[in-house]
């Protein structure tokens, strides 16, 4: 998925289980924060990293999860806890830019990004759909939490 949406569905997790209500440890929020960019990785979506143009694509995916990051953190002043997960849900698709430079080396460090890996695959417009739906969602259950 992209960037974006595991920034806001890491933020969400984490205001989720970092509330007073349920209180993980920011330990476990961040490791409940990776396994959440796994899972999410298996629903089928769609990636641009094989598109024309697939750098402008990832430049502008990446510029908004760090202006959502960057909004939240400074603006809205949500918990370090909650910014903390949205960053490193995000952090391991670090590991795909180099499908988006000029040169290719293929290396994936993320369990999720390896071949035998189930990585859902679908449709450009359902693709972008599912996403947008992960990330409403996300808006939704982070205002709840908070
Ligand atoms: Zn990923």
């Amino acid at each position: 998925m992209w960037v974006i949406v595991h920034a806001m569905s890491g933020m969400a997790l984490g205001a989720v289980l970092g509330s007073a209500g349920v209180g993980f440890p920011l330990w476990g929020i961040l490791l409940a924060s990776l396994a959440a960019h796994a899972l999410l990785d298996i629903v089928p979506h769609w990636d641009y990293t094989r598109r024309r143009r697939a750098w402008a694509w990832a430049l502008a995916d990446t510029l908004a999860a760090a202006l959502a990051l960057g909004l939240a953190w400074l603006i809205l002043d949500l918990p370090g806890y909650v910014v903390w997960a949205g960053l490193i849900s995000a952090a391991p698709d670090l590991d795909v830019l180099d499908a988006v430079l000029p040169f290719k080396k293929h290396r994936r460090l993320f369990p999720s990004h390896w071949k035998p890996y189930p990585h859902g695959k679908t449709g450009s417009l359902p693709g972008t759909v599912i996403q947008g739906l992960v990330v409403t969602g996300s808006v939704v259950v982070l205002l709840l939490a908070l």
